[in-house]
């Protein structure tokens, strides 16, 4: 029945797509949804692998979905670039922003020590008040700010001015941790990269997609790797989809993995239920 889900929300995304041509009527819907309280965030578990084969479910990233009333369950991919170009994404990055510091903080009270990390796109992050209302979000849910983890673009960490950067800084000296997101989508400097507040890397799929039958994308996707870890900075591997990637990226050197191979999101009672209780997967 799920998969029949996913089918359905793939369509609706299709047929939005078509009539985001209508983007004034899209805009208004985003409103009324966030009005009527039609967004939910899924949870997909980071997965660490030690050696001898144990593995923990470490980090939840929080990802939003809407259920419009017409059309069903609506991924982010049809509706968060919209969202962003209206500036639509100050406010629903504030619902997800404060949902997110909710559920970290009642997660934390039940002895859930996963921290919860959020995407974070460019134009929230240029609001001159983004880190006053994190704070706020944070301080009245009474979220440690352990359970917390940023998730920035790579293109939008290369960009960053001072006084971003400094934001960042404080909140990472409080215990949030800040990932670079999308690896390997962008140009980064990497003398850049060295002097970013960043705790993670998250290397993003296009450079693992084809690391099982291309020499050439292993040897790139192993440099990348090396290259991080070599900063200091912790990697983790995104839409990992097959055994065989994995166990390739385990000899390269890579213990946090993230995708469908190990679970696809899910709504938060069975992301508890999976990966709280028993941390073992
Ligand atoms: P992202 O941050 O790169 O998130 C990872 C996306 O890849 C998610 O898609 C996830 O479901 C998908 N994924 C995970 N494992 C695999 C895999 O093994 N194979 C493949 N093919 N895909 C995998 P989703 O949930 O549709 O989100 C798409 C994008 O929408 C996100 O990309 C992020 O950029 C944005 N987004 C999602 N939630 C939020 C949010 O709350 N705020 C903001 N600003 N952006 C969000
Ligand atoms: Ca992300
Ligand atoms: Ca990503
Ligand atoms: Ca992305």
């Amino acid at each position: 029945a799920k998969h029949e889900g996913r089918g359905r929300a793939e369509m609706f995304t299709a047929e939005l797509a078509l009539e985001a041509a209508d983007r004034a009527e899209l805009e208004r819907d985003l409103l009324l949804g966030l009005e009527r309280d039609e967004f939910l965030l899924e949870f997909q578990p980071q997965i660490e692998m030690r050696h001898g084969g144990v593995a923990h479910a470490v980090t939840a990233e929080a990802l939003v979905r809407w259920v419009h009333p017409e059309r069903a369950l609506i991924m982010p991919g049809a509706f968060v670039p919209v969202a962003e170009e209206s500036g639509m994404i100050v406010a629903l990055g504030d619902w997800v922003m404060s949902r997110v510091c909710e559920t970290a903080a009642r997660w934390a009270r039940s002895g859930v020590h996963q921290r919860i990390a959020i995407n974070i796109s460019t134009r929230e992050l240029a609001q001159a008040d983004f880190f006053l209302r994190l704070r706020h979000a944070m301080a009245t849910h009474q979220t440690p700010p352990a359970m917390l983890e940023l998730e920035i673009t790579e293109s939008l960490a290369m960009d960053m001015d001072e006084r971003v950067l400094g934001q960042l800084s404080a909140l990472r000296q409080d215990g949030v941790r800040i990932a670079i997101d999308d690896f390997g989508t962008g140009y980064s400097n990497l003398a850049r990269l060295r002097e970013l507040p960043v705790d993670r890397v998250k290397i993003d799929r296009s450079l693992v997609r084809d690391i099982v039958t291309s020499a050439e994308a292993r040897t790139i996707c192993s440099a990348v790797v090396g290259l991080i870890q070599g900063l200091g900075m912790e990697v983790v591997i995104e839409g990992v989809e097959t055994q065989a990637q994995m166990d390739m990226l385990r000899v390269i050197g890579c213990t946090l993995f993230q995708g469908y191979h190990l679970a696809r999101p899910m709504g938060e009672a069975q992301y508890l239920d999976r990966y709280a209780a028993a941390p073992t997967v």
